[in-house]
């Protein structure tokens, strides 16, 4: 597998490190607490890493979502932005730039990618229907069931191995593809969603010939193809990387080829472009008028769709800058030096590195821990305790419980620290594997966690927990021992 990228920059003796392509020129001040602070900050957020407030962060590696760094040309395009409800040139120009970039002629704002899958949701899925994907997300799964659609998830056997050297384990598993639309019919099937770079999975691309297939098979039956394409860019560049036949395509048009064969498109501004808001784009009539009557009930008129002006403004320069190898490179480029310092030191992490973020395998970092007591979400409170960096549960915590009350354990259980474009620097990048690897090295002391306080939708968002024991004091004696009276 080609590992080279446009921020890899050779070094005269040797060194392999990602170089940052940009330069800072705003800045926000960071707080490194004393670690008893942090402990009573957690214990104050219900062991909750959504809970906590920036002043108790260090780096706050919770998401990429609406936490890019934006470019200059973004934050200048702001001053333009043209304040009308009706006919908006700034909502003209973001029309532009998505039929420019994802090659759709009909586009529909949307306040965000959750937004856009309320839209698609209600519009193509009835009660009885099933939606066949590479792998769900939480947003989009709670859209899809509350519209009385079942989310069949058909990803190969190698997508949920930890460690692997498979460059696509984003793919969808073609047969067991073919076996869903002869089980149910193809009138069942409300579409098949693609999900570019899975999220919870580990950030994983899937293949053009992946989506190829998918597009074949779709025609045979005559069923939609949905794209999400909130973290699209990255799963370009891993095609660029990885795909031999488009070695030499650009990212452009790599983009404009991954959406010819998706019917319609949706994403998440606050991934793709940086900014925050999203939107939907298809180029069949039918479809975009369907969906239209539901934006204007949802999210505002047709040209704001619940988003402010200076929003769209940005998102219409963050599309064109997602073609840009520099820009999207920059996460992937940071998130494999992790990966692969980490794997180098024995700390277990999803491999290939993928996008968004490095994601650690709670289940190997902590095997003492049941998965009943959550593995995933006491690592992120332990990491967080002892370094300052919030890290998002993407376990058992992050799924839901069966009809008789019991948890659902999640396929995987990750740790995922984002890599928000061109926000972190190397040194930053540097404690990040200097503490994981520590609290590696102390993973005994970790316990795991239980719920006191569980809301029944998306409990990740606002649950509250508990340690299972004093853990967390013994967590942090060690690090006094070890640390002194350092942070
Ligand atoms: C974040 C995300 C969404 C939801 O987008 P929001 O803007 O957070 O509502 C949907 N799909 C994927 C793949 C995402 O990463």
């Amino acid at each position: 597998m080609k590992t080279h990228s446009a921020t890899e920059i050779k070094f005269s003796n040797g060194l392999k490190i990602p170089v940052e392509l940009h330069k800072v020129r705003m800045v926000q001040k960071l707080h490194l607490k004393p670690v008893e602070e942090r402990l009573a900050a957690i214990e104050k957020g219900g062991y909750n890493t959504f809970q906590l407030k920036t002043p108790d962060i260090f780096l706050d590696m919770l998401t990429d979502s609406g936490t890019n760094a934006m470019s200059d040309k973004q934050v200048s395009s702001m001053l333009q932005a043209d304040d009308t409800y009706a006919g908006s040139q700034s909502f003209s120009r973001m029309e532009q730039a998505v039929r420019d970039v994802f090659g759709k002629h009909y586009v529909l704002p949307a306040h965000q990618g959750r937004a856009a899958e309320n839209i698609i949701s209600r519009a193509l899925i009835s009660p009885g229907t099933v939606i066949p994907m590479n792998y769900h997300f939480t947003t989009t799964k709670a859209h899809m069931e509350i519209n009385g659609g079942e989310v069949l998830e058909i990803f190969t056997d190698e997508a949920l191995k930890i460690k692997s050297d498979v460059p696509f384990k984003g793919n969808i598993d073609i047969d067991k593809l073919n076996g869903v639309i002869e089980k149910y019919g193809a009138e069942k099937v409300a579409f098949i969603r693609m999900e570019a770079s899975t999220n919870l999975i580990g950030g994983q691309p899937f293949s053009i010939r992946n989506m190829r297939e998918v597009r074949e098979i779709a025609d045979k039956h005559n069923i939609l193809v949905v794209l999400d394409a909130s973290l699209i860019g990255e799963n370009a560049w891993f095609i660029k990387q990885r795909e031999e036949e488009y070695h030499n395509s650009t990212i452009a048009e790599i983009l404009l080829t991954l959406c010819s064969l998706a019917d319609i498109v949706y994403f998440s501004s606050r991934k793709v472009s940086s900014t925050r808001g999203g939107g939907i784009c298809t180029n069949s009539e039918e479809l975009f008028l369907k969906m239209r009557e539901l934006v204007v009930l949802f999210e505002g008129f047709i040209t704001y769709g619940g988003m402010s002006v200076r929003e769209i403004e940005a998102m219409a320069i963050g599309l064109y800058e997602t073609t840009d190898e520099t820009v999207i490179a920059q996460s992937p480029s940071f998130i494999e030096y992790t990966v692969n310092e980490l794997d180098r030191l024995g700390v277990p992490v999803v491999m290939p590195s993928g996008a968004l973020g490095c994601h650690l395998d709670a289940m190997g970092f902590l095997p003492h821990v049941p998965q009943e007591e959550y593995p995933a979400g006491a690592l992120a409170a332990a990491l967080f305790i002892i370094s300052g960096i919030r890290g998002m549960e993407r376990g058992t915590i992050s799924s839901v419980r069966d009809q008789q009350g019991k948890d659902i354990l999640a396929d995987v259980e990750l740790l995922r620290l984002a890599f928000p474009r061109r926000v972190f620097t190397l040194s930053q990048t540097m404690f990040v594997i200097d503490r994981v690897h520590w609290l590696y090295k102390n993973s005994n002391l970790v316990g795991g966690l239980k719920f006191t306080d569980e809301p029944k939708v998306l409990r990740f968002f606002n649950g509250r927990l508990t340690p299972t024991s004093d853990w967390p004091q013994k967590l942090v004696a060690r690090f006094r021992e070890d640390f002194g009276e350092s942070l």
